[in-house]
């Protein structure tokens, strides 16, 4: 079994990203920069946008984080997506979800600008990635592929099973693995909560993919011998051990499955460090006017 070390990946992408830092601002041009705007202190979205804003510091990014209270109206928060797509000293932004229920999450997605959606969800980026066209893609899909290729896993011909269908995780996955490009090239089935016989069809999988939220899910027998398996969940679940009182469990019964795998992502130190990266890959992509 070889396990797949996001966070040893992620640092190195990091470094060739803070090269390209320099070299861009020694030719003269000016440092990628990337905001963040984030509604309310729901712990999950603090955690993950501090450690987007600290990542950017860490590669040489400028960050900048607007913050709103949970009543901010969404013809408020619109005002500001619409004032933060004009600003060209800008290269991406995202708006951290979820949003409160008073906001509609669709209508926030659709006014963001295209070109510095870094988070790859608006549906033109959905839809050019889909067809194969330059696009930003979402962060999660593209931290696996770049995980998947730098520990020169093969897909081509190769069957993979997705489990869930989400329009961040699953849905942009299975697009990419199918895709006829390098690195994808599988053949790819996609469960969901109303795929019967999960089970078998998982067994099935050479490369295994589990977006699904229910910590331990993906039991051993679930998996065929020496399958690849990816585990994107991250479930919160309480810890007497841990200074914060919770500790991340992944969609996989690691103990019980890893030693069947040839392939396997840890959690935490898996997928997680590489999604922060890969939004880092977007904004230097925005910077460098590679997708657009
Ligand atoms: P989501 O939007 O809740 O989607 C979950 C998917 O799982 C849905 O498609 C759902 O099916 C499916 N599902 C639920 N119960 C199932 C069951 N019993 N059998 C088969 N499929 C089932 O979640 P998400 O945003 O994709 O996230 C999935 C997990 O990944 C979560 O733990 C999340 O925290 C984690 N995540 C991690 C990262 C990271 O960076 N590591 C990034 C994003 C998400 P239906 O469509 O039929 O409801």
């Amino acid at each position: 079994m070889n396990l797949i070390d996001g966070k040893l990946t992620s640092k190195e992408v990091r470094k060739d990203l803070a090269i390209e830092v320099e070299k861009i601002l020694s030719a003269g041009g000016r440092r990628p920069h990337l905001a963040a705007v984030l509604v309310g202190h729901d712990g999950g979205s603090e955690s993950y946008v501090s450690g987007k804003m600290k990542a950017c510091e860490e590669v040489g990014f400028k960050s900048s984080l607007i913050r709103y209270e949970d009543d901010v109206t969404e013809e408020e928060l619109l005002a500001k997506v619409m004032e933060l797509n004009e600003d060209d000293g800008l290269d991406g932004f995202i708006v951290q979800l979820p949003l409160p229920k008073h906001i509609s999450e669709e209508k926030v997605t659709e006014t963001i600008n295209p070109r510095k959606d870094v988070d790859g969800f608006h549906p033109q980026n959905v839809g050019r990635m889909t067809i194969g066209m330059p696009a930003f893609i979402s962060a999660t899909p593209q931290g696996i592929m770049e995980l998947l290729k730098r520990y020169n896993i093969e897909t081509s011909g190769k069957h993979c099973v997705v489990v869930g269908r989400s329009n961040i995780v699953g849905r942009p996955m299975s697009i990419l693995l199918s895709q006829k490009s390098n690195h994808g090239n599988a053949t790819v089935t996609v469960c969901h909560s109303r795929t019967p016989n999960i089970q078998e069809v998982c067994r099935q999988a050479d490369i295994l993919i589990a977006a699904i939220g229910l910590p331990g899910f993906v039991k051993e027998d679930m998996v065929k011998e020496g399958a690849v398996v990816i585990d994107v969940g991250t479930t919160r679940i309480k810890s007497d051990k841990t200074k914060s009182g919770w500790k991340l469990k992944g969609d996989v019964d690691f103990d019980a499955v890893a030693p069947k795998c040839s392939y396997i992502t840890p959690v935490p130190g898996g997928v997680g460090p590489m999604t922060i990266t890969s939004l880092l890959i977007n904004t230097l992509k925005s910077a460098k006017g590679e997708v657009y």
